[in-house]
């Protein structure tokens, strides 16, 4: 098959490229490099089946393929939040271009959503009925609304136009290729301790979130497209931790005497955040595999020799 993947030279983007060019298939890779690297998808570059296309998804493109994994737009808070209206524009501009090409070429579209569709939730575990608690003016809005009107358009573009679509809701998310600037917790964590810097917990630490494993993740999204259920569906690991016992499993990993320090949490930064996987496991007959001390082993081990080889000096 043709596969167009949106956001291909991202962190999960171009995980889900190696395991779709394993498979055999043609890949088309869209990137604007924001977020994403070609050190990512480096090692494809000369294949004849693999094509890298610099593009920003909010300009119209004119390509065929059979399915389409959009995955363009930035993840981490930081990032999203540089530039948010551009940040809107991806989710709404981008996401409308990229589901006009789907109905164009009649390719099926999945769109990577968010957990954060649900917001500060309310509701815990978060299962795909709850409506979510998100706050529209905010910091967060531009990522959060940004998606809630991307899986609006997703449904409209179905119902109106028979667009073949697959939406996944997908919840925190790490492994090896984030982005040592990424900002989110994990990588942030893990690249302190490394540098024996500080951790640096926002708020108490008393939040908690629930970690999946990249290679979990880009199973279910694959298992998704392929299956027949259009979602949403949420998918990400059940097992929930405080950021505090976060800090503490990396500090085991790398510096059991890291210390901590506490800066102030966010502004409308989610409480609680664990996903009710029901759907996931009866419908993609998917979940987890991979524990938190074991994904963050291999993910320390990237972060470990990308640092070391940024320190080595570079040769003649
Ligand atoms: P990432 O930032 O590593 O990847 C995003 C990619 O999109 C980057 O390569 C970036 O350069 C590209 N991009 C951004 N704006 C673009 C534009 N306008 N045109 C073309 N390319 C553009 O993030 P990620 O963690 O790999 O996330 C991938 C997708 O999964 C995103 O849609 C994100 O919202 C979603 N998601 C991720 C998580 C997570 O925990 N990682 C959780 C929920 C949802
Ligand atoms: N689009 C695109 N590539 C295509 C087909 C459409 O980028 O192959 C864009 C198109 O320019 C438009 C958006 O997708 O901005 C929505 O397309 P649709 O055909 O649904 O709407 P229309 O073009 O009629 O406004
Ligand atoms: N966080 C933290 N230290 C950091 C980065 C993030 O304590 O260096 C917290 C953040 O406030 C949030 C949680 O960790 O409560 C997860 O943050 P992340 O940005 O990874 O993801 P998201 O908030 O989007 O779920």
């Amino acid at each position: 098959m043709r596969i167009l993947v949106t956001g291909g030279a991202g962190f999960i983007g171009s995980h889900l490229i190696d395991r779709l060019m394993a498979e055999g298939h043609e890949v088309l890779c869209l990137d604007n490099f924001y977020t994403g690297h070609k050190r990512n998808i480096l090692k494809w570059l000369d294949n004849p089946y693999f094509e890298l296309i610099r593009h920003d998804i909010t300009e119209p493109i004119r390509l065929e393929a059979d399915q389409i994994y959009h995955l363009a737009c930035p993840a981490s808070p930081i990032h999203y939040q540089f530039n948010p209206v551009k940040t809107v524009k991806t989710n709404v501009m981008g996401t409308l271009n990229m589901l006009g090409l789907a109905k164009r070429v009649k390719a099926r579209f999945l769109l990577a959503s968010t957990s954060e569709v649900y917001g500060d939730p309310e509701v815990h575990p978060q299962t795909e009925e709850y409506r979510g608690s998100v706050n529209p003016i905010g910091i967060r809005s531009c990522y959060d609304e940004g998606k809630r009107i991307a899986e609006t358009l997703a449904f409209d573009y179905h119902r109106q136009n028979d667009v073949d679509i697959r939406v996944a809701r997908i919840f925190n998310t790490y492994g090896p290729r984030m982005l040592e600037n990424d900002g989110r917790v994990v990588s942030n964590l893990i690249v302190q301790a490394l540098k024996g810097i500080p951790l640096t917990v926002y708020g108490d630490g008393s939040q908690t979130r629930s970690f999946c494993y990249v290679s979990d993740l880009v199973e279910g999204l694959m298992r998704l497209m392929n299956g027949d259920y259009i979602g949403p569906v949420n998918l990400g690991n059940q097992d929930e931790y405080t950021i505090s016992q976060l800090a503490t499993e990396v500090q085991k990993l790398i510096n059991p005497h890291a210390e901590v320090k506490y800066e102030p949490l966010p502004q409308d930064d989610p409480r609680r955040r664990r996903p009710d996987i029901t759907k996931a496991r009866q419908l993609l007959g998917w979940e987890p595999k991979v524990p938190l001390q074991e994904g963050l082993q291999l993910t320390v081990a990237d972060f470990q020799s990308r640092i070391q080889s940024s320190v080595q000096p570079s040769p003649l």
